[in-house]
């Protein structure tokens, strides 16, 4: 039994998929899951295994929550625990428990900071009417609190948590909590040792949890920072990781490093020489991501990148890192964004524009026979 990593070839978005032999079996372990795709997700992961001890979504954006809502929906593999930012907990429950319309005094009056307590598998008991009546209250104040863009967002991403949330409930699903912190130390207690949180926390049944109101709005919008990290340690107790999942993260965490003394410093993991980082954003040009660049450029980890075919991805910053493989990669036609019609790629599973990466673990590090990234900048 080898020690395996994929990456999936989705329309959109990023799918990593781990198979980590642990005692007599198999832990299989789903971060992230592409866009919507009209259910061609499934086969792309029961290629590999029936069942996933673990899906992880990193952030609400439907490029990476689409499939997980997907494998809920078919039922077909299980999904024994799903691992969630804690946020959208207390914005369920908020949502689930406002008895008048908020103001937005009260969404930015630091005072009012919902206070959640965590259960074993939280859901608050709501419905669909309950959330429409809560997004014909926030409504007013779209232009005042949220702008149109950010307020569309921030309903859309509403709904595909609340579906997620009240699929994985229905399946018995275990849900673990994570809540999103770039400013403290990482603990050693959240999460299982091949899948650390490296910008969160995890909120453990029982405790409470305190968020203001407008900042879980904001973390639904365009915006898009509050992006779980993950990482593996090499071995159970070792000080040394050997993956390193991005997400979208903006990397925040790195730049508290170089910034004021009132600010912290956080350390990035200690990575194993051919360590896999999947690249952040998938490799794209924005400013935001520039710590990832500036601190991975010139080191020879094993970069994974997932994308779409767009023009923009990935940034010529890419350029300055040695190994890396994309699903797809950007060729000097690629001027615009091409459009993939989602209802021939499902009556055609054998067409993807995206290839899948495999990785095996030995004892150097991960090794792939994959060809080497061929972006042309
Ligand atoms: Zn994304
Ligand atoms: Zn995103
Ligand atoms: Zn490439």
């Amino acid at each position: 039994m080898f020690d395996k990593f994929f990456a999936l070839p989705v329309i959109k978005g990023d799918a990593f998929l781990r198979l980590l032999p642990t005692d007599k079996t198999i832990t299989s372990i789903l971060f992230d899951g592409g866009d919507f795709s009209s259910f061609t997700f499934e086969n792309l992961v029961s290629a590999h295994t029936k069942s996933l001890d673990i899906s992880i979504v990193s952030h609400a954006d439907s490029d990476h929550i689409g499939g997980v809502i997907e494998l809920f929906t078919t039922k077909k593999i299980g999904i024994k625990e799903l691992w969630l930012p804690a946020h959208w907990a207390m914005l369920l429950d908020y949502i689930s428990n406002l008895q008048t319309k908020p103001t937005p005094t009260d969404l930015r009056n630091p005072e009012k900071t919902y206070k959640c307590n965590v259960k074993e598998n939280i859901f608050p008991e709501i419905t669909t009417g309950t959330l429409n009546r809560v997004f014909d209250n926030l409504s007013p104040f779209s232009t005042k609190v949220i702008n149109y863009q950010n307020h569309k967002m921030f309903m859309d991403k509403t709904t595909m948590i609340y579906n997620l949330v009240l699929l994985a409930s229905k399946a018995n699903t275990k849900i673990r909590w994570f809540l999103f912190d770039n400013d403290s130390d990482p603990c050693p207690k959240s999460g299982e040792w091949y899948m650390r949180p490296w910008n969160s926390k995890e909120i453990h049944a029982g405790a409470s949890a305190a968020i203001m109101p407008l900042t879980v709005i904001y973390s639904l919008t365009i915006t898009n920072k509050y992006s779980l990290v993950f990482h593996s340690l090499k071995s159970e107790g070792s000080g040394v990781s050997s993956i390193f999942y991005s997400a979208d993260s903006n990397f925040k965490f790195i730049k508290n490093a170089n910034s004021n003394k009132s600010q912290r410093t956080l350390d990035m993991p200690k990575l194993e020489e051919r360590a896999i980082v999947t690249a952040t954003h998938h490799g794209s040009n924005d400013e935001a991501h520039k710590p990832f660049y500036d601190y991975f450029s010139g080191s020879d980890y094993l970069y994974v990148r997932s994308d779409r075919d767009c023009c923009s991805r990935p940034t010529s910053k890419l350029k300055n890192f040695q190994t890396k493989y994309c699903t797809i990669c950007r060729t000097s036609k690629a001027t615009c964004c091409i459009t993939i019609n989602k209802s021939t790629l499902a009556s055609s599973a054998t067409f993807s524009p995206k290839i899948e990466l495999e990785f095996t673990k030995c004892s150097v590090g991960w090794t792939t026979t994959q060809t080497v990234c061929c972006c042309q900048f």
